[in-house]
């Protein structure tokens, strides 16, 4: 009766794509960012915000 063709509610599926792919589980990518100015060593820091010391 009141339906409308054409206007298809959105499915979980087109929800999860909308979600940040970094957020999913990943391997690391430690990228040098500084040094650690209390030991003076270099950081690591993945591009998902996990910051690591010197390898
Ligand atoms: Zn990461």
């Amino acid at each position: 009766m009141h339906t409308r063709p054409g206007a298809a509610p959105a499915t979980a599926a087109d929800r999860q794509q909308r979600l940040p792919s970094i957020a999913v589980r990943h391997v690391h990518w430690f990228r040098w960012s500084g040094a650690d100015p209390f030991s003076g060593s270099s950081l690591y820091a993945c591009r998902c915000g996990v910051v690591r010391p010197g390898l």
